[in-house]
């Protein structure tokens, strides 16, 4: 499981939304499954943003990773 970059407590009970959450099945792995690009489509968003998942943290890197690989693509 990712380290975690703070505690996740009890939600505000007024709160609206959802995160993504690795379950205890895990692995390292599954990131780089969660954000492989299929043909031209990229993907970003918490649930592939690295140890930061769940958090605007993780969003944020998800989307640098993303235009990274899309760079990557088309300067090659
Ligand atoms: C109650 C709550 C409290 C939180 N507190 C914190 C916190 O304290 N600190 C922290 O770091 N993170 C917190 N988070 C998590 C944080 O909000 C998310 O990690 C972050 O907003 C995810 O950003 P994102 O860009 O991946 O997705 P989102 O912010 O969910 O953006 C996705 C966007 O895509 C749009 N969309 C969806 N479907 C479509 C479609 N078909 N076509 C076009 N647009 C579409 C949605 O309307 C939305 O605007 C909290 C989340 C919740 C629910």
């Amino acid at each position: 499981m990712p380290t975690r970059c703070c505690p996740r407590g009890p939600m505000p009970p007024l709160a609206r939304g959802a995160y993504a959450e690795p379950g205890p099945a895990w692995q390292d792995t599954d990131l780089e499954l969660l954000r492989r690009p299929v043909g031209g489509l990229y993907f970003a968003g918490e649930y592939a943003g690295d140890e930061f998942i769940g958090l605007m943290e993780g969003a944020l890197r998800s989307g640098e990773h993303a235009a990274l690989q899309l760079a990557a693509r088309f300067n090659s």
